[in-house]
């Protein structure tokens, strides 16, 4: 089973995005992974009541261990996920800079030298209906040798070592997002570091480079 406190900090992740403006309503949705069972937040549940004991727990085949509710109806995307990288923490948002993005590029570009963050410039998996195993083998393609992925036309993913460090990462991606986004609304071409620079980047904020499921792919 998976430790009351780290149920209880599934409730606290939900509840920061959406205190950050990263979700609206219930749209996001929060995971961990500890061995081989996963806790993931419910479907459609108010952030405000949810609390650990409501925090379904799952096998990765996605059979519940115990789960009071509906498990988000991304489960499917957090098990992939968790199936194809080294990740332990996954948080999906609908953040508005993100998800614009999402609609009019098929990759973020390392215009900020944040992007080493996540391991360099960022896919837009391809759209397929919320909820769909189609949708989370795009995701986890996505994620290959990064710690983030935006989704077409839907939202952004991302993962860690832990849920607080996918938090912070969560909002580092919302931000270099929203930059990117202001750049192309200038309309002039948007400068990009090039690969070497972000390598360096990325060995200069090593820890974070820990927590990107880098080389775990399949
Ligand atoms: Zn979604």
């Amino acid at each position: 089973m998976i430790a009351k406190e780290i149920r209880a900090q599934v409730g606290d992740i939900c509840r920061a995005l959406r205190r950050d403006g990263l979700v609206v309503g219930t749209a996001g949705n929060v995971s961990v992974r500890v061995d081989d069972l996963v806790a993931v937040s419910p479907s459609g549940l108010d952030y405000a009541d949810l609390t650990p004991e409501l925090v379904g727990v799952h096998r990765m085949d996605g059979t519940a261990v115990a789960a009071p509710l509906r498990p988000s109806s991304e489960l499917p995307l957090h098990l992939q996920v968790y199936a194809r990288t080294r990740a332990r923490a996954v948080v999906h948002t609908h953040a508005p800079a993100s998800t614009a993005l999402s609609c009019v590029v098929d990759e973020v570009p390392a215009s900020h030298y944040y992007s080493a963050m996540f391991g360099g410039p960022l896919r837009v998996a391809p759209y397929a209906t919320f909820g769909s195993d189609e949708l989370a083998d795009n995701v986890a393609g996505a994620l290959h040798g990064r710690a983030a992925a935006l989704m077409a036309n839907h939202g952004a993913v991302v993962t860690a070592a832990t849920l607080p460090e996918a938090l912070e990462l969560a909002r580092y991606l919302e931000y270099v997002c929203d930059l990117h986004l202001r750049a192309l609304s200038t309309g002039l071409p948007v400068r990009t570091l090039p690969d070497a620079e972000i390598e360096r980047v990325a060995g200069l904020l090593g820890d974070y480079r820990q927590s990107a499921p880098v080389g775990a792919h399949a």
